[in-house]
């Protein structure tokens, strides 16, 4: 059997597969297994955050690795006590943290925490969480009813759990929040749903008034994390402190974690949550060499300098080509160019893996580019030579 045969026989068939086999990979380059070189505005889905094959994560792994790889969460674990205070540092958040294996599970955690605040913190049981449309939180049971897509929920998954609703706009949160909201549970720029951000003045109305009726926030920053909207966290750039914040795809820069981050420390208590896998030795100590390198951009000026290069190029197509984007959106190295429609959109995605570019699509028409933030300037431009040749033919 060759590999496609293998993967479609013995692989459950839950995605739309591409079938080139990559093998190596080494910054924002990935090779498949005849030696051609791809490049990367993809990192995963956001995850590769500084990019493959970085020396640091890699031999942070390796050392790792040949001490202690996994004790349980029953014993401390130093690496994860130190990424947890170097989150919430530069963060600039006074909480605490738990630490999961994915996004839906921190997200998952984060919605525990609220319904025990509802429960012990009033007279009266609060246990509803608004959400927003087009929003994704996951694939779980309880996260698929949290993602505003009617599409996600559909009936060979039923019964949901009870207690979520979806509004439209962040202006239609106020009205529908009832004296059982717990929690309003937002991204702040929506990944999955088209590379959405918000308006900063929005955001900020809205967290003020959910803290002065004492409904919680909720910011789910498993796409927007770790550097992605060129700070720490995207509340850190819209200049918010939420109740709870969720993190996951960048911070293990390729190894499974993540985590929920709370100021209100007190809530859950010994055998309320827990993970087999969540925190141990090679997903924390992976998380603390890949905010190390970050923290360094950060402060150097690369990551911004990084951010006007690519997304000056992605402003400039977007300008060149109107006849096939609407517009470019997004903030930090997570963008998007809106394609006119649907069919456009699959069109420029086919032809870039022809030219040996990798882009996400987003939402039903957007091309989306969340490149790795240590990209370097020549792998910017070979990659926007290589997606000029798959849209011209457009
Ligand atoms: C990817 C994503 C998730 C789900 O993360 P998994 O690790 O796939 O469970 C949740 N929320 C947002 C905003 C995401 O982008």
């Amino acid at each position: 059997m060759n590999l496609e045969e293998l993967d479609k026989q013995y692989i459950l068939q839950t995605y739309g597969r591409n079938y080139t086999n990559f093998v190596e990979a080494k910054g924002s380059t990935v090779f498949d297994e005849d030696g051609a070189d791809y490049i990367d505005f993809a990192s995963g889905i956001g995850v590769n955050s500084i990019g493959h094959a970085n020396p640091t994560l890699v031999s942070a792994i390796c050392e790792q690795a040949g001490k202690i790889i996994h004790i349980s969460n029953l014993q401390v674990i130093e690496p994860q006590a130190k990424l947890a205070e170097k989150i919430c540092k530069l963060a600039n958040y006074d909480g605490a943290i738990f630490f999961a294996n994915s996004g839906a599970e921190a997200n998952e955690g984060a919605i525990k925490i609220a319904r025990k605040y509802g429960e012990t913190k009033f007279e009266k049981k609060k246990y509803k969480v608004i959400t927003l449309e087009h929003s994704f939180h996951g694939r779980t049971i309880t996260t698929v009813k949290a993602t505003g897509q009617d599409s996600f929920h559909t009936p060979n998954f039923a019964p949901y759990p009870d207690g979520f609703s979806y509004v439209n706009e962040i202006e239609s949160v106020y009205k529908s929040i009832d004296d059982e909201t717990v929690a309003v549970l937002i991204e702040l720029v929506q990944g999955e749903g088209g590379v959405q951000p918000f308006p900063k003045d929005e955001i900020q109305k809205l967290a003020m008034h959910l803290k002065e009726i004492g409904v919680l926030l909720i910011v789910d920053e498993v796409q927007t994390g770790i550097y992605r909207t060129g700070k720490m966290l995207a509340s850190n750039v819209y200049e918010i402190e939420p109740d709870i914040v969720t993190l996951a795809k960048g911070l293990g820069g390729g190894m499974p974690i993540g985590a929920v981050l709370t100021k209100h420390k007190d809530i859950l208590s010994a055998g309320d949550h827990g993970s087999t896998f969540g925190g141990n030795y090679m997903s924390t100590t992976s998380g603390l060499a890949v905010l190390e390198v970050l923290s360094g951009l950060d402060e150097s000026g690369d990551l911004s300098d990084t951010i006007d290069y690519f997304t000056n190029k992605l402003q400039d197509i977007a300008k060149k080509q109107s006849n096939l984007f609407d517009k470019e959106v997004g903030i930090g190295l997570m963008r998007g160019l809106r394609a006119k429609d649907n069919d456009t959109m699959k069109a420029i995605l086919a032809n870039s893996m022809n030219e040996k570019l990798i882009v996400l699509p987003a939402g039903r028409n957007t091309v989306r580019f969340l490149p790795s933030l240590t990209i370097t300037k020549e792998e910017i431009d070979e990659g926007f030579k290589r997606f000029e040749k798959a849209i011209a033919s457009l």
